[in-house]
């Protein structure tokens, strides 16, 4: 898998440069101010909707009966399914066909549409090979993950807003950030964060409260499971988190105007806990 080998030997910088976040100022100033002084662009690893739409494009070119559409998972139990409807080729496949030598993708076409046992064969012995590179690089990146919460489970709101939002394609990896003991009061707060070199989602522990509704919570989550999807641009040298489709997709939420009158409301109490 070349991309994701690329990404674990390049370094990254490990400022707000790759890692996105969610601001809350109790005096609002312009968000891209908080990335001014970031270094010069570094080009960032194609995001997560960017590999699946090249991935399908690579399949296309292979396909005779019809088009391809690629969902990708993260899902280790299946690791392959092709679904025929509509004139489209459903491949949902795990994320380790991302970047495949072209055998592979020709395989994948052939395995479709003429369910070629050759093809097949290649197919499983790809996936048995990078199966096994998966696992072991997973537990290299050992970030302790805390989902469980007192009165929030992470990783229960973040299935069902992959499921219901994403096409269960969001691989990124959730986490309550750590749960330290506040000094003095805030003058912002950072409710949540994507990185991209960890594909981790934190989220601050001061939202897991019984006074916090669930879908606030989901809110936050919501806004960085975006940030897999959206790409970063540079624009005039500056990095991009939040571009118009950014804000379009996320106003999709559907409490979004209730989360948005619910966290000016309750601002104040955030940042006193
Ligand atoms: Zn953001």
């Amino acid at each position: 898998m070349p991309a994701r080998e690329a990404l674990a030997q390049k370094p990254m910088p490990m400022d707000a440069s790759n890692s996105s976040a969610r601001r809350l100022h109790a005096v609002p100033e312009p968000e891209e101010e908080a990335h001014a002084d970031a270094p010069a662009p570094i080009a960032l690893p194609p995001t997560r909707e960017g590999q699946r739409v090249q991935l399908q494009d690579r399949l296309d070119a292979h396909l005779r009966k019809g088009r391809a559409r690629v969902v990708l998972t993260d899902n280790v139990h299946t690791m392959l399914t092709v679904k025929r409807g509509q004139g489209l080729w459903t491949f949902r496949m795990h994320h380790l066909f991302v970047g495949a030598p072209s055998p592979i993708v020709r395989a994948l076409a052939r395995y479709a549409e003429d369910k070629d046992r050759e093809a097949s064969e290649l197919l499983r012995q790809f996936i048995d090979a990078n199966e096994r590179k998966i696992r072991s690089q997973r537990k290299i990146r050992g970030v302790a993950i805390d989902v469980e919460g007192k009165f929030h489970n992470l990783q229960s709101i973040f299935d069902d807003l992959n499921t219901r939002y994403f096409d269960d394609s969001i691989r990124a990896r959730i986490t309550w950030g750590p749960r330290g003991k506040r000094k003095r009061r805030r003058s912002s707060i950072r409710l949540g964060s994507y990185t991209v070199e960890d594909e981790l989602i934190r989220i601050h522990p001061v939202l897991d409260a019984v006074d916090v509704p669930e879908w606030f919570v989901a809110w936050i989550v919501y806004h960085e499971m975006l940030h897999e999807v959206h790409d970063m641009p540079v624009v005039d040298g500056r990095r991009i988190y939040h571009t118009r489709e950014f804000r379009e997709a996320e106003a999709r939420f559907e409490r979004y105007a209730e989360c948005v009158m619910w966290e000016r409301a309750n601002l104040e109490r955030l940042l006193t806990r």
